[in-house]
């Protein structure tokens, strides 16, 4: 299966201008499935790219009378084919709990999306009691065809202090033996070009920051 490499560009691109200035760097073909998640007034920007789209969070209802909201099924309408939730921004920011999140997975599987699960602990933490609580209520009752798990530390994200590569597969395992089940797992957490091929032999694939927003660095990385 070919791995996984997703740009998460936050809030950080945020002009057309900027997007057409990245796509004259970024181009071609590579042997990774790359998608690149926008802010979500520019994902029909990047429609006619030729890499996979996803939204970098989503509603937990269908439709209805939600002021502001971007839905799934308005993600896949415009041509997603990813989520990604869960996200350590999003808990920290916006108080996301796990049965927020869990609502917005089932929502997000139900029309069809692909769900790129963040999950970590942050510095100090036990990893074990707070990758299984993540586990256990963000997955609740949720079919896991769908679902990608990104193990994101969060001390990592963001501050250019990678996880040792040998801890972070030491951390994959332990998600797989609490699952039970085969899922693809990626990591996140300050991946760049130099340290990505330490992630690749053991996960399915890179969630990518700060680095994505860089074409250059983010070819190297789907290199
Ligand atoms: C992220 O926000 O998911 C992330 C991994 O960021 P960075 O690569 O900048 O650490």
């Amino acid at each position: 299966m070919k791995k996984l490499i997703i740009a998460n560009w936050k809030a950080n691109i945020t002009s057309r201008d900027e997007i057409s200035q990245y796509f004259s760097i970024f181009g071609g073909e590579f042997a990774t499935d790359v998608v690149f998640c926008p802010s979500f007034v520019h994902l029909t920007d990047l429609i006619d790219k030729g890499y996979k789209l996803g939204g970098q969070n989503c509603f937990w209802e269908e439709k209805g009378a939600y002021t502001g909201e971007i839905t799934a099924l308005m993600l896949k309408d415009i041509g997603c084919e990813y989520v990604i939730l869960g996200h350590s921004e999003r808990r920290n920011n916006f108080n996301e709990t796990d049965t927020i999140i869990n609502a917005k997975i089932k929502q997000a599987i139900a029309q069809g999306l692909k769900v790129v699960y963040c999950i970590g602990e942050n510095k100090g933490q036990d990893f074990q009691e707070i990758i299984t609580n993540q586990l256990e209520a963000g997955l609740k009752d949720i079919d896991l065809t769908n679902i990608i798990i990104a193990y994101e530390p969060v001390w990592a994200i963001g501050t250019g202090d990678n996880c040792n590569p040998e801890i972070a597969k030491q951390v994959k395992q332990f998600i797989l033996e609490k699952i039970g089940k085969d899922v693809s797992v990626i990591y996140g957490g300050s991946v760049n070009s130099t340290n990505a091929k330490d992630y690749l032999n053991d996960f399915d694939g890179l969630l990518v920051g700060g680095s994505s927003c860089d074409p250059a660095e983010f070819m190297k990385i789907c290199s």
